[in-house]
């Protein structure tokens, strides 16, 4: 492997690492080198055909694509035209099924009466008032504070114990502030002015995103085996893990990771949606993911149908890192590794596992965009070196 020739080295396929190539290659025709250690390109947001069922899966889970930003929505029409998917989710709870996120039509099925929304906020009040609750200090505090306490216990804390295996008593509000509360009979999961499915799948967008003669793609190749290879004054962008890269000097950074539990089911619809939560504690998964509803428009005549169960946990080493747990402990150390940063002129770090961040697809291709115009480009256009 030799990579002498490549005016750029991307380590990572995912949304944010693809997107620099793309732009890279296009925009200033560099020669781009791509390495993921995983045997197919896309990170996370990856997906592929079942050949059993013939249905598209989302081997890391059920991805849904939406965004405000008219910039984000403007570049990746260019690769895939969306559907006009909305996401919309139940959950189960006890022998019964309610709206999520928390709505009026929850409201109103869960006390078994009709709510005005005047009428709803006055009963959040009075339940405010009965909890004494001011400034909420963590997740309990701020769910009970938005929507009460029977609906933050049959709705919320069995979930998030689920989810978090922490008392929400002892997790940060912010989390929380994820999941609207809506008082009107709105039922949609996300709240974007654009939303939709990749009409292909995503696998074809990042097809369609590496197309470029000047993109080289190299997959099962991990950087840290071959970056003895890379020619010190080539410009790397790495989204892998950034305690990773810094050999865990200072420690590992705290992540929660999920277990699929794939199933074939002898029926052609399961569960008549593409994501059933579970908000009881003793129902050990959080979620049920159908794959096949997230594209009603294509014809589906199959006797089978397949479906993961998700279960929650802490990552340990060799999981795969899904969601940052970011205690101030973690986030101490992240600015530790942040600081080592300053003396890798050479090196960007990118992507939700190189900023130790939460990202969705959308502020993974923005945060990638920004980069490209300030610190890719700049770099092969005026030789500014990089401002880290
Ligand atoms: P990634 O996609 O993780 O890509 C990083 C890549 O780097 C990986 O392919 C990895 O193999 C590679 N890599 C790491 N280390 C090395 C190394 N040493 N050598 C070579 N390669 C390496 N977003 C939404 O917008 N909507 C959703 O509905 C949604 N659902 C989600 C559900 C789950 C369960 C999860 C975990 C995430 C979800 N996301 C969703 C977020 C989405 O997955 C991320 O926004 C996206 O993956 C971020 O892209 P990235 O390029 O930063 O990272
Ligand atoms: N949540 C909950 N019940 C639900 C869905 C979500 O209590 O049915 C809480 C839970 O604490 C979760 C948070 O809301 O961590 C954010 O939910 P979201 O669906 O955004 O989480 P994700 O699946 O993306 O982690």
């Amino acid at each position: 492997m030799n990579f002498d020739g490549f005016d750029l080295v991307v380590i990572g396929s995912g949304f944010f690492g693809t997107t620099i190539a793309e732009r890279a290659a296009r925009e200033l025709g560099l020669t781009v080198a791509v390495i993921d250690k995983r045997t197919h390109f896309g990170g996370n947001s990856y997906s592929e055909i079942n050949q059993e069922t013939g249905i598209e899966v989302h081997p890391y889970g059920t991805h849904i694509f939406h965004t405000n930003s008219e910039e984000v929505w403007t570049y990746i029409n260019k690769f895939t035209e969306f559907t006009d998917y909305r996401h919309r989710v139940f959950t189960v709870h006890g022998e019964r099924v309610f709206s999520m996120p928390i709505n009026l039509h929850t409201i109103s099925s869960f006390f078994g009466r009709h709510f005005t929304p005047d009428e709803a906020r006055a009963l959040v009040a009075r339940e405010m008032a009965a909890d004494s609750i001011g400034e909420p200090a963590n997740l309990e505090e701020k769910a009970i504070k938005s929507i009460g306490r029977p609906l933050y216990e049959a709705f919320i804390r069995g979930y998030t114990m689920k989810q978090w295996q922490t008392d929400p008593k002892q997790l940060p509000a912010s989390i929380i502030g994820r999941l609207p509360v809506r008082f009107t009979f709105d039922d949609r999961y996300f709240f974007d002015r654009y939303e939709g499915m990749p009409r292909d799948g995503y696998g074809a967008i990042f097809r369609n995103m590496l197309s470029n003669p000047k993109i080289s793609l190299m997959l099962g190749v991990d950087f840290f085996d071959i970056r003895h290879l890379i020619p010190s004054k080539t410009l790397v962008i790495y989204t892998g893990a950034i305690d990773r890269y810094y050999d865990y000097q200072f420690g590992e950074l705290g992540w929660r990771t999920v277990d699929l539990e794939w199933e074939v089911a002898n029926t052609p619809d399961f569960q008549g949606t593409s994501v059933m939560n579970y908000a009881d504690a003793d129902i050990p998964f959080t979620r049920i993911h159908e794959f096949r509803h997230l594209h009603p428009e294509r014809p589906f005549d199959g006797q089978k149908t397949i479906i993961a169960r998700e279960f929650s946990r802490f990552a340990k080493a060799g999981d795969e890192p899904y969601y940052p747990i970011a205690t101030p402990q973690d986030r101490d150390l992240y600015e530790r590794y942040v600081a080592l940063t300053a003396q890798e002129p050479n090196v960007i770090f990118g992507g939700r596992l190189g900023t130790y961040r939460y990202l969705d697809m959308h502020q993974a291709i923005g945060a990638a965009l920004k980069c490209f115009d300030t610190q890719v480009a700049p770099r092969f256009t005026t030789g500014k070196p990089l401002s880290i």
